[in-house]
């Protein structure tokens, strides 16, 4: 198993490349495990010390998802979570860890960092698995959500319902399980399937936030909107290079 990154020790060095290649060959090839020390490489594109940088403008996703709304989620929101958490973490024990290493005992570590660790995290998640072009599920990944849940529509149907059903604010989750397998799920608050404390544990393929602020300018309260209009910018090209460093 390759050692996880640890995201304080990545400098300046990462920051600047500018080469969306390199990135991902430094992703592709600093990972390595089975179904039991799966890990997701999206944090190690990042330091603590810059807020990472949305992939897209504001407006790239209307009209699904409205530039207001994409502003105040990333520079308000999302910063804050960001800010928050290197401000908890500071001079403390966790400024060591790997955000994985947090995430797999943040019961201890408290309610600031959990929240704010997890805002942090899941929102570079969220970003990432968007996109203008969306396509659909490589043939390893719609082979396989076939075999879990019977078609890929009866997957959209099940993560749409969990994402509709998680009550007040959360996430909506596709991951790969310890044993391999694919599960939706949903979580409260800023939690996430790489923390002890989650009801859907395994490395995560696909995120959507269901927080009122990430909805609420443009769909007011019809959630099942939002929900809908999400699978039209869902990234499936990342969602499923997530698949297959996953099953590496
Ligand atoms: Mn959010």
């Amino acid at each position: 198993m390759v050692k996880t990154i640890k995201i304080m020790k990545i400098k300046n060095s990462l920051k600047k490349i500018g080469s969306a290649a390199l990135v991902l060959f430094l992703s592709v090839s600093s990972y390595a495990g089975g179904p039991e020390n799966l890990k997701n490489t999206d944090m190690e594109k990042f330091d603590t010390h810059e807020f990472p940088a949305l992939p897209y403008g504001y407006d790239a996703l209307e009209p699904y998802i409205d530039a207001r709304t994409m502003e105040i989620h990333y520079d308000k929101h999302h910063r804050a979570y960001f800010n928050n958490f290197v401000g908890a973490i500071k001079d403390t024990k966790y400024d060591s860890y790997s955000i994985y290493e947090i995430f797999a005992k943040v019961s201890e570590a408290g309610d600031v960092i959990r929240n704010n660790g997890g805002g942090f995290y899941n929102h570079v998640f969220f970003w990432n698995n968007l996109s203008a072009k969306s396509s659909g599920p490589s043939a390893e990944l719609t082979e396989a959500l076939v075999k879990e849940f019977g078609s890929v529509d009866k997957f959209r149907e099940l993560f749409s319902n969990a994402a509709k059903t998680r009550f007040g604010s959360g996430w909506a989750w596709l991951v790969v399980t310890a044993e391999g397998k694919l599960a939706v799920g949903s979580t409260p608050n800023q939690d996430n399937p790489l923390m002890d404390v989650s009801p859907v544990k395994g490395t995560p393929l696909l995120a959507l936030d269901v927080w009122e602020h990430a909805y609420y300018l443009k769909y007011q309260n019809r959630r099942p909107d939002y929900v809908e209009a999400f699978w039209k910018v869902v990234n499936w090209e990342e969602v499923s290079r997530r698949f297959k460093d996953a099953k590496k």
